[in-house]
């Protein structure tokens, strides 16, 4: 039987870091180990184990459970520990956005295999280890096909969940993007929102949104075709991205040929300047629009709101205080901005 190669994945041979203070084992490990193919990278105690895991960064660790100056169950559990550091600090450099929150949390698969390798073949031993955080167990003296298997098991395992991941992160990306535009979709839109009136109301500063509509789209549609009604909305939603300077700004098509900005940390005159740069930036486009009883070139209606978030309000009522706006901003004629 064949069992998949473990570089069916991934082309760079596996890295193994190897912690035992028996030199003999070490090179009987090493030895069987390159003709596997792995690369493997040897130290004697706990203490080293945790020294070179960071810069090895090994795809699984084989740890002796009895060693001077720090046994395998201890230093078992700090490599578990520095897995937890590094998820609570890329966790703590995300501001609270949902999308990519998750994405962190899907990365507690990454998590390196620990193989404890040991001559204490006692019940307790067995269960200090599992409980110190071990992937799996073997007994010395080594029984070298079982090894071997465990090794291949336990790196195809780790790549399954890398794969898994990464179709992971390609499918949170396919449901939150537009596929006409590239822009964020609604659900995003909404994803975001909702985080940032939590994090706007705790700090008590302002959130501004854009609402805003391609004006006479519909005779656009219906005197240049459906493909170039596509490629408008294409280029008009890649201005407005352009034009949204901050990096907490969010772009995102809100429904056919409308399109809204999240603008959080932004004020009303802020938000305007902004809504301003983005109707020049359509007007330059030059689309021609025949049909357009307001302008030869196609052009935007916008409608601005600004707060600042509480608990008894929602960011529904920013949203109805925009299209509100941005409705009368049709009423008076289109292509203007007016605020709330
Ligand atoms: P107003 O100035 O009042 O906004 O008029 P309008 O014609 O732009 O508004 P209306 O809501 O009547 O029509 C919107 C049109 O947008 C109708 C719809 O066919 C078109 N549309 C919506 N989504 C798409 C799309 O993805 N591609 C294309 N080509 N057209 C779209
Ligand atoms: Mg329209
Ligand atoms: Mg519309």
């Amino acid at each position: 039987m064949s069992a998949i190669s473990p570089f069916t994945i991934s082309k760079q041979p596996p890295v193994i870091l190897v912690a035992d203070d028996d030199k003999t084992i070490r090179v009987l490990l090493r030895e069987a180990m390159e003709q596997e193919g792995y690369r493997v990278v040897e130290v004697t105690d706990g203490k080293q184990c945790l020294d070179a895991y960071e810069t090895v960064k090994p795809d699984i660790v084989l740890l002796d459970a009895l060693m001077p100056v720090m046994d395998g169950f201890t230093c078992c559990k700090q490599l578990l520990q520095i897995a937890r550091n590094n998820l609570m600090s890329a966790l703590a450099s995300l501001d609270t956005d949902s999308a990519l929150g998750n994405t962190v949390i899907s990365k507690i698969w990454e998590r390196t295999p620990i193989l404890m390798i040991t001559s204490l073949d006692d019940e307790e031993s067995v269960d200090r280890a599992f409980e110190a955080g071990a992937t799996d167990y073997v007994t010395k003296p080594i029984h070298w096909a079982v090894l071997r298997q465990r090794l291949r098991r336990l790196l195809q395992q780790a790549q399954i969940y890398k794969q898994l991941e990464a179709a992971n992160l390609a499918l949170q990306h396919l449901a939150n993007v537009d596929g006409l535009t590239g822009l964020a979709n609604r659900r995003r839109f909404d994803d975001y929102i909702n985080t940032q009136w939590i994090n706007l109301a705790q700090e008590e500063a302002s959130l501004s949104l854009i609402l805003c509509d391609i004006d006479f789209f519909k005779f656009y549609n219906d005197q240049y075709g459906h493909p170039a009604g596509d490629l408008c909305i294409q280029k008009v939603g890649a201005i407005l991205n352009n034009k949204a300077q901050k990096h907490q700004d969010l772009v995102a098509r809100y429904g056919g040929e409308e399109f809204a900005v999240i603008m959080p940390y932004t004020h009303a005159t802020g938000a305007v300047y902004v809504a301003k740069t983005m109707q020049a930036g359509v007007r330059n486009l030059q689309i021609t629009h025949d049909g357009s009883m307001v302008s030869q070139y196609v052009t935007l209606s916008m409608g601005v709101a600004t707060t600042v978030p509480t608990w008894e309000s929602s960011p529904s009522d920013l949203i109805v205080a925009a299209d509100k706006a941005l409705y009368q901003a049709k009423a008076e004629g289109r292509n203007r901005i007016v605020i709330k």
